[in-house]
């Protein structure tokens, strides 16, 4: 990047975006007037598709949304880690495959069938899609769908402070009982809330639902006990992976 003269350089930022419904990207944005000042006073946004035109030659952050489902996109993607000092992963596509992954449960020719038709050949796509880190080293990860903009906020921070991003290690039970919920399966529901990383404050189920695992595992999540509990509420495994796979289908993620 070339700085302005006169100007002190600021730490140049960019948003990316793959397979996905960037609706990790307007969060980013979503915060108070205060942050968002905050934030342009200490960073300078130099490539953003949808705030902006134009580009830049490297980035000291680029933030990378969506998951990779093209081969051309893999090679988009490496490219940008080339030219980038840090890559953070912004929301669940890029993290863990999101919801993008529902469409491993099929093989590729008959997702490309059903949504094209006849029109299917025009079309080439990768076997399986991928979180990023399947195809780039990746710095560190803002988790869920959509993403915390507190936690985006945060990490930005801590960046600029020279200090490690860090994500909580807890998992959502923890967030939930500090919310005062009634915990789902005393009402005869499942939860992956017990393996999945906190961050969110159970949001889900303080709004009367139950935990889909949108921000992925915690570090050694204890697979076998969740299994084991889903099964004493009468689920077979089948119905366990049925259930939750919205977030657990590319495989590395998998119960
Ligand atoms: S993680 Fe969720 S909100 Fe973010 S881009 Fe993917 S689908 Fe959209
Ligand atoms: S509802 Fe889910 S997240 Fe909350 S305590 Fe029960 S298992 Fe944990
Ligand atoms: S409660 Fe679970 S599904 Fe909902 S936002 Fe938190 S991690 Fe994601």
């Amino acid at each position: 990047m070339t700085p302005r003269a006169g100007r002190v350089r600021k730490p140049g930022v960019a948003f990316f975006d793959f397979t996905c419904c960037e609706g990790c990207q307007l969060d980013a944005l979503n915060l108070t007037e205060d942050q968002i000042m905050d934030l342009l006073r200490a960073v300078e946004i130099v490539e953003f598709r949808e705030v902006k035109t134009g580009g830049c030659e490297s980035y000291d952050i680029s933030f990378v949304e969506g998951s990779i489902a093209r081969e051309e996109d893999a090679d988009r993607l490496r490219d940008i880690r080339e030219r980038s000092k840090t890559v953070i992963a912004l929301g669940a596509c890029a993290h863990i495959g999101g919801v993008n992954c529902l469409r491993n449960l099929v093989p590729a020719d008959a997702a490309l069938q059903e949504v094209y038709g006849d029109a299917a050949g025009d079309y080439d796509i990768l076997d399986t899609v991928l979180p990023i880190d399947a195809v780039i080293d990746v710095d560190y990860v803002i988790p869920g769908c959509p993403i915390n903009p507190e936690e985006f906020a945060r990490t930005v921070a801590d960046l600029l402070l020279g200090k490690e991003p860090r994500l909580p290690r807890h998992p959502v039970c923890v967030e939930c009982k500090m919310a005062g919920n009634l915990c789902v399966f005393e009402k005869g529901q499942t939860c992956v809330g017990p393996i999945t990383r906190a961050g969110c404050k159970a949001i889900c189920v303080t709004a009367g639902r139950h935990c889909w695992g949108c921000r992925g595992l915690v570090d050694d999540p204890n697979i076998d006990a969740q299994r084991e509990i889903l099964d004493d509420a009468g689920l077979t495994v089948e119905q366990i992976l049925e259930e939750f796979r919205i977030y657990f289908s590319c495989g590395k993620e998998a119960l």
